[in-house]
């Protein structure tokens, strides 16, 4: 049987125009929710500076009002869960995003995961990367899951949308683990632990090039369907991107969660794709190796060699030189000028032979567990030794807890210990995006944005709020 997915237009965040439209998309596609519903935004970040990163509030609201006209008498509960991206707590990313107020207003729930208890879940499909997952118990718990991906591009994945929205589910110590040049399999993983039930593309201003620090696209579109292959294979072709270039589509399509074949998918809805398609010609992404992305556009530059896994020795899109782009970018929305401002810097990550030519006043960040490289600096013999273990190595019981204030101070004492150092081995696999940020400010002499007045105080509130409500989840 074909899937079906639907192109509506819609130019605004009219929550009215909205709930009409996401009510006759669930009519056309025979979705009645019933019970425990749990809605899975993106709210990867949202600040006042990451405007475009997230499912917007206006969006949730249109939906949750279409949910009770379509369900009625049917609905037990309504949540809103998510793990917010680069540790900051949830919480923080929801109050900014104006989710709590829609919330109340609808007597819906927030559900903060990283608050909640991880359950290992079993994987059996036999393509597997890894034999269980952790996600949150609330998810379980469900009756009818409901994604409303934010569609954006991404400069590990090419596009971020239903499949990969799953990442937010993972709390902060299983988040990072296989993301790396794994994080396409990882991702197909993620589609066995649960069954979505209906999902609505937040498409109405789109994000261009990064995730956290999207430009916006006004496209004025929402995407509906029931099966996420589905649905990410008519929003490539909404961008003109092949699907089969989509890692994680192809992979969960062969794993047989779904269509990537246009042949399988009947499309509705009153957009067509066609006009889409032309509308969007302009839609841009950034997949550019770190080393011509960086290069001669100011203080820092980057070293790239190869890297441990066969399937992706030239590049490791999942992990380091990703998050050290959109670290640098999370800096520029504080500080444009950044690149020319900063302290001359060089990011060496991977393998890397020879010598590395450093200007007198350049630092180095090697960065990684897969990094070695040995050579002479300041006339003395150093060796950066590779600690980069396998997924079969890595045990995903046996995780770090990737704490938000732990890293921030893990960093910072790591930096001062090593002052009157030339370099720095940024330990980790990946080095998150929080890390980057830290190790960027010590090494580069950039502002911590962690320290900005604007999120000084909310942020601590929003964690020590999320430390207390976790530790009194544990008795639930
Ligand atoms: S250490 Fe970083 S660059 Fe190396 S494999 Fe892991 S995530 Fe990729």
């Amino acid at each position: 049987m074909k899937q079906k997915v639907l192109i509506y237009r819609c130019e605004n965040y009219e929550p009215a125009s909205i709930a009409a439209i996401v009510k006759e998309g669930m009519q056309e596609l025979g979705v009645t929710p019933r019970g425990k519903i749990l809605l899975k935004p993106n709210c990867v970040i949202a600040h006042e500076v990451f405007p475009h990163a997230y499912t917007r509030a206006e969006f949730i609201d249109g939906v949750i009002r279409a949910l009770k006209e379509r369900a009625g008498d049917g609905i037990e509960e309504i949540l809103v869960g998510e793990r917010s991206g680069i540790t900051v707590p949830t919480r923080f990313s929801y109050k900014n995003a104006g989710y709590e107020e829609v919330l109340s207003r609808n007597h819906a729930k927030p559900c903060y995961f990283d608050e909640e208890k991880q359950i290992s879940v079993k994987l059996s499909n036999p393509y597997r990367l890894r034999d269980s997952m952790f996600i949150p118990k609330p998810v379980t718990q469900c009756d009818c899951f409901i994604n409303l991906p934010k569609f954006k591009a991404h400069p590990w994945t090419r596009l971020t949308l239903s499949l990969k929205n799953l990442i937010g589910i993972q709390d902060d110590r299983h988040r990072l683990v296989d993301h790396n040049s794994f994080l396409e399999h990882k991702i197909a993983d993620l589609q066995e632990t649960i069954q979505t039930d209906f999902i609505a593309v937040d498409a109405i201003v789109a994000g261009q090039k990064m995730m956290l620090t999207p430009t916006p696209f006004p496209m004025g579109a929402i995407i509906m369907g029931i099966n996420p292959c589905a649905v990410d294979t008519i929003c490539s072709h909404m961008v003109n991107v092949d699907p089969n270039t989509i890692v994680h589509l192809r992979l969960a399509a062969e794993r047989g969660f779904g269509p990537i074949d246009m042949e399988l998918i009947d499309i509705g809805g009153d957009l067509p794709l066609r006009e889409v398609q032309d509308r969007n010609r302009g839609f841009e992404f950034c997949m550019e190796h770190i080393d011509s992305y960086f290069k001669d556009t100011g203080n820092l530059s980057c070293t790239v060699g190869t890297f441990p896994e066969s399937h992706s020795a030239d590049y490791c899109w999942g992990g380091c030189p990703g998050a050290l782009q959109e670290a640098i970018h999370i800096f520029k929305m504080y500080y444009p000028d950044v690149l020319q401002r900063m302290r001359k810097v060089r990011y060496v990550v991977g393998q890397v032979e020879g010598p590395l030519d450093l200007a007198p006043d350049e630092r180095v960040i090697f960065a990684g567990d897969c990094t070695r490289w040995e050579g002479t600096l300041d006339g003395k013999h150093v060796k950066i030794e590779g600690k980069y273990r396998s997924t079969k190595e890595v045990d995903e019981n046996r995780t770090p807890s990737n704490d938000m204030l732990l890293k921030i101070f893990g960093s910072l004492l790591e930096c001062y210990a090593n002052t009157s150092s030339r370099y720095i081995h940024a330990k980790g696999c990946p080095v998150s995006v929080a890390a980057h940020v830290n190790y960027l400010s010590s090494i580069g002499r950039i502002p911590n944005v962690n320290f900005d007045p604007r999120n000084l105080i909310p942020i601590n509130v929003a964690y020590w709020n999320m430390r207390f409500h976790r530790f009194m989840n544990r008795f639930l």
